[in-house]
């Protein structure tokens, strides 16, 4: 087991990869908090991990607002023990934002959700880390935060916000290392999650997706989470401020 006596705490943990991470972490021994803006997924996901023989808590909490990412620490700490590993996997795209929403609106749900929320969970997670002599935290950035999103006009948040996590992530990485917190990011390909539902139904869209991808598929969210793992792990002690393209090749090209 490579998580055994370990708390971890992962957003988004109702759906997609943070459901995969929830769901992997607690097969691998980690207590986990699976938080999300809604409780029903997180329940959900929580049920599915008790029948499994697993251990999991749900919290629900909208990661951009820093009262309610202080919550989620310290309820995870309340009732599991202490914070070992943060998973930040809450995210949107422009699609998520309310119809009728205007570009300005658009760019600061997205960079709110994506970029703030991140940086709210770890700042309230750090000071809970390092009571525990050290700690992890696997950010999900994309591979839209190394180079330009396909589908755009240009004038996308999503691109943007993710580009900060990777930053945030080498700035936490360096200078949080000497209290033996490790930080690093995934950069997932095109992944078969809700966030993609609305492109991968389309075969139109799905085969051009597909087609950019040399693996020539999609990732599914059980192969972002076992790159999760490793960050998270102590198998990945002498890896921090780094990112990990787990994208079937899409950056490499
Ligand atoms: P997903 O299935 O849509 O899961 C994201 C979860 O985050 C949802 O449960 C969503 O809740 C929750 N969420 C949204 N806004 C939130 C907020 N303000 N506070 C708390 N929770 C919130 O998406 P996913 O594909 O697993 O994405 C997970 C992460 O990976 C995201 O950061 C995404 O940007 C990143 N990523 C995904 C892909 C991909 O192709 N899927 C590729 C690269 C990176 P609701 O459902 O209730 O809105």
């Amino acid at each position: 087991m490579r998580l055994e006596n370990k708390v971890a705490l992962i957003t988004g943990g109702g759906s997609g990869i943070g459901a995969a991470c929830a769901r992997l972490f607690t097969a691998e021994g980690a207590r986990v908090a699976v938080a999300d803006l809604s409780r029903q997924g997180a329940d959900l996901v929580a049920r599915q991990i008790e029948d499994a023989g697993g251990r999991a808590t749900t919290l629900s909490g909208d990661v951009s607002r820093r009262a309610d990412a202080e919550r989620l620490v310290s309820e995870t700490v309340k009732s599991l023990g202490g914070l070992d590993i943060l998973v930040n996997s809450a995210g949107i795209t422009a699609r998520n934002v309310r119809q009728g929403a205007d570009f300005e609106e658009i760019w600061d749900t997205v960079i709110n959700v994506n970029l703030k929320g991140t940086f709210l969970m770890c700042w309230y997670a750090v000071p809970e880390m390092k009571k525990r002599g050290g700690g992890s935290i696997v950010n999900l950035s994309s591979i839209i935060g190394l180079v330009g999103h396909p589908l755009s006009d240009g004038f996308n948040p999503y691109p943007a916000s993710k580009g900060g996590v990777l930053q945030l992530t080498r700035d936490l990485g360096i200078n949080q290392a000497k209290f033996g917190i490790r930080t690093n990011c995934l950069c997932p390909g095109f992944t078969r999650t809700a966030l993609t539902q609305a492109l991968t139904e389309n075969p139109e869209m799905l085969a051009r997706l597909e087609s950019l991808h040399p693996i020539g598929r999609l990732g599914e969210p059980e192969e972002i989470a076992r790159a999760a793992l490793f960050l998270a792990s102590d198998e990945a002690s002498y890896v921090t401020g780094a990112f990990l393209a787990v994208d079937g090749g899409y950056t490499a090209r």
